[in-house]
């Protein structure tokens, strides 16, 4: 009778493992019998088919089975020896062979039946050299390393797949005879999944590669709904909890509707009426506004916030970079001042005694509107009523910066705005907890910007182009790509690339932006670039997000193939904003294939949302758009292109058992509660204090 293992039991306890392996295991994120169970092979190997040494064929990977017949070890050099085994079955012998391994000597026994897998080669005789081997005690007992379908783990140095398979293997006979059930029965009724326990066993030790995917395909599922689960009771925590409610009857609305230079489009009255719907109610707002670049956000963000200044309390818009903060309070201390709204700029610009008046006059209540950078976040910015934070370019912040913006205020309606579209799979696991409004239309009478890719041998044209539409009164991006803004290098490199551009465009007005510049010089910079005493703008990505001028329309990108897909269309935003047509122009010698596919889609795809879908294609979710920043889970098993449908169906399930039971405590969520609160306990924590 065996002893059977508690799922809580440390590793370091398991037979054969001890205090050194059980550290290596650690490393792997492996404590206990349950992340044993639960560290999934990254592959499998098909090691059933036995060969016949007389059938073996020179450097194929092979599974064979032999009787040991002859054991020796000889030293070659003083510091190097050969163990040799010999091998032999009714047609045919073998060489297995170990370098500098001479205790495998004595693993083996002669008569032995021994079972090997790994490349056979022919030379003079046959060898195996380091092969992965079984000793078969007696024919009934199951082989664990050969002659089944094997489990290839992802490893740390010094621990072998050897040692970690057979742990696996051991633990997993003598699990409880059943494992929590946390899938819905119908669920499991309607897939058909194996139970629990099968599941965990076949995922390590498939019999077969069917069962193999049916367990997966339940372990993926068990997965998403939990992560599900997180967002949707994150959600549920925003929509259970009381804010402020605003009114929408101020006179400033009114007036500043009937002023707007243009008419919104249908989309972005849909968002209008959406997002005002939100504040209305004391339900706090948690909405996240998504349109692709130039798809008109800012404005929305705008009558928002002007909804919260009328009702008597204060919003805040915070933005990534300095240049577009400053942007924004331009701009929109120009559309609201004749409402009489109390607009402030704050960044960390500016001398010590004028921050400190800006903070003292925010904290009585003066200012009405503060539009920064994450300097809003400071300690020092404390706000008097604010009853709306809006978030822009919301990609480029971290869960704590945004959880700290919020934190400013109490219980406020959050507006999280982005310009990078992401497919719809990856939105419900990143974005679960958001309430999702897209602006899917771009203002009347925009044109798609022309898009070409050129290798640096004709990067000419792209720089005849610009003269020319300079000439005839339009402006000029030009852009570097400088990866660490900070190294030194990469500003001597900039700046001779500017002195390179001075010449090419003699007699033209250029300026240099990046974002190693003092605030204020970088805001002289934009401001001369916006009112046209700049025609050509040589900048870094520091432009990549928000700036809009719309008399630019031509852009040329450097090494574009150093940049991201997300990033190249950000840039590439920046132009095609107004009423004339756009030219984008790549500059790259891609060296990969991936870089040569990037520029390609680029030239091809104008429409964010299915540039989105490329890059995850063409990357993964893993790299795309770098979202693990963004809090987007590490999944151990689900990929989010491949699982999409289970992903749905788990987020449908999870949401409905929230509706019935927030807490997981009724008799039927039971396991589910407790595998949760094991799992997600702490972090949830962690992100409700944040
Ligand atoms: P994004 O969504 O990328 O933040 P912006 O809010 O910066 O886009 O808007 C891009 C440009 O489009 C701005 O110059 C803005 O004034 C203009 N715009 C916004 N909405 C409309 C509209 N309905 N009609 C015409 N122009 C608009
Ligand atoms: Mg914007």
């Amino acid at each position: 009778m065996k002893n059977l293992l508690n799922l809580k039991d440390s590793v370091q306890d398991l037979k054969g493992v001890g205090p050194q392996r059980a550290r290596l295991l650690n490393k792997l994120g492996v404590g206990t019998v349950e992340d044993l169970i639960r560290y999934f092979p990254r592959a499998w190997q098909d090691r059933c088919h036995l060969t016949e040494i007389r059938a073996l064929e020179s450097g194929a990977i092979t599974t064979l089975c032999g009787l040991v017949r002859r054991r020796s070890t000889f030293r070659v050099r003083s510091n190097f020896n050969i163990t040799r085994i010999v091998l032999e079955d009714q047609t045919g012998r073998i060489e297995a062979t170990w370098f500098n391994q001479p205790y495998m000597r004595n693993r083996f026994q002669d008569g032995q039946r021994v079972m090997v897998h790994g490349k056979v080669e022919f030379n003079r005789a046959w060898r195996i050299m380091n092969p992965e081997y079984e000793i078969l005690e007696d024919e009934t007992e199951n082989p664990i390393h050969t002659g089944r379908i094997v489990p290839i783990y992802p490893l740390t140095e010094k621990l072998t797949q050897r040692v970690l398979r057979s742990t696996v293997y051991n633990v997993l006979s003598r699990l409880p005879q059943s494992l929590p059930e946390i899938i819905p029965p119908t669920v499991v009724r309607k897939n058909n999944f194996p139970s629990p326990g099968r599941a965990v066993n076949d995922i390590h030790f498939p019999p077969n590669f069917q069962a193999r995917d049916q367990a997966r395909q339940r372990l993926v599922w068990e997965e998403l709904l939990l992560q599900q689960l997180v967002v949707g009771r994150l959600r549920h925590r925003y929509q259970e909890s009381k804010g402020t409610a605003l009114k929408r009857d101020g006179a400033g609305l009114e007036k500043f509707t009937s002023h707007l230079p243009f008419e919104l489009t249908s989309a972005q009255v849909r968002a209008r009426d959406q997002i005002f719907h939100d504040l209305v109610s004391s339900r706090p707002m948690h909405r996240l506004l998504q349109g692709d670049v130039g798809s008109g956000k800012t404005i929305i963000a705008v009558l928002a916030m002007l909804l919260a200044v009328d009702s008597g309390r204060q919003a805040a818009l915070m933005a990534p970079t300095e240049v577009l903060a400053a942007q924004h309070y331009m701009s929109i201390k120009q559309l609201l001042d004749p409402c009489g709204v109390n607009i402030e700029l704050i960044t960390s610009g500016g001398t010590a005694p004028e921050r400190r008046r800006i903070h003292e006059r925010l904290a009585g209540g003066e200012i009405n509107l503060a539009v920064g950078t994450h300097a809003l976040i400071q300690q020092s910015v404390v706000f008097n009523h604010l009853a709306l934070a809006v978030i822009d370019e919301q990609h480029r912040f971290g869960v704590e910066q945004r959880a700290m913006l919020r934190a400013k205020g109490q219980q406020p309606h959050v507006l999280v705005m982005t310009a990078t579209p992401i497919p719809r799979t990856l939105s419900m696991t990143v974005y679960g907890d958001l309430d999702v409004t897209t602006i899917n239309e771009l203002p009347p009478g925009r044109r798609p910007v022309q898009t070409r890719w050129l290798a640096r041998a004709e990067g000419r044209t792209a720089y005849e182009q610009a003269a020319r539409a300079a000439e005839s009164g339009r402006q000029v991006y030009v852009i570097f790509p400088l990866i660490e803004e900070s190294e030194k290098m990469d500003l001597k490199a900039l700046n001779s690339e500017y002195e390179h551009l001075c010449q090419r465009f003699k007699g033209r007005k250029l300026g240099l932006l990046h974002g190693r510049m003092k605030t204020y010089d970088k805001e002289k910079v934009m401001a001369k670039f916006r009112a046209g005493e700049i025609e050509i703008l040589a900048a870094t990505t520091v432009v990549e997000v928000g700036v809009d001028v719309p008399n630019a329309t031509v852009m040329v990108i450097e090494n574009a193939d150093r940049f991201g897909l997300a990033q190249l269309h950000q840039l590439r935003g920046r132009i095609g904003r107004g009423e004339h047509e756009g030219f984008c122009f790549l500059i790259a010698d891609p060296g990969t294939a991936e870089g040569r596919a990037r520029m390609e889609i680029m030239t091809r795809v104008t429409d964010g949302f299915q540039l989105a879908e490329e890059d995850l294609a063409l990357r993964g979710p893993g790299e795309f758009l770098g979202l693990r920043q963004h809090g987007l889970p590490e999944f151990k098993l689900a990929d989010l292109l491949r699982d999409a449908a289970c992903l749905v169906e788990a987020r449908e399930a999870a949401q409905e058992i929230i509706r019935q039971d927030p807490d997981l405590q009724k008799p039927e969520n039971r396991e589910l509660g407790q595998v949760y609160a094991a799992i997600y306990g702490e972090r949830e924590s962690r992100v409700r204090s944040g």
